[in-house]
């Protein structure tokens, strides 16, 4: 079993992405975790703070996400992923990763219910 490195920024708390040297905090005195987050996380924080239950976000936002992954597959024409050449595969599933962060601090800074 490995040690999770508390002292290295990771994987962001919230979203994901490269995290940097900016941490959310402990929420007891046994905790360990750090809760590093990326920088666009980092801006809204503050929304991030207000949220109860995180999960309700990322159901919403992986909806959001579907539309912007289907903006992307019609903008290059095409709907089959055996057409796809490699590069544009790749740039799928990078809009789809991007799409996720930024759907999700979009609903947390909405002040929206996401339900
Ligand atoms: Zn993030």
């Amino acid at each position: 079993m490995t040690q999770h490195d508390t002292h290295t920024p990771s994987d962001c708390h919230y979203c994901g992405e490269r995290a940097i040297g900016i941490g959310v905090g402990f929420t007891s005195a046994r905790d360990k975790d750090p809760k590093w987050i990326c920088a666009p996380c980092s801006l809204v924080l503050e929304d991030f703070r207000r949220v109860v239950r995180m999960d309700a976000y990322e159901l919403k936002a992986i909806e959001l996400v579907d539309e912007i992954a289907g903006e992307y597959c019609a903008e290059i024409g095409l709907t089959d992923m055996a057409e796809m050449s490699e590069l544009e595969r790749r740039m799928l599933w990078k809009t789809v990763w991007k799409g996720c962060g930024t759907s999700l601090r979009k609903l947390v800074r909405s002040n929206d219910a996401p339900f």
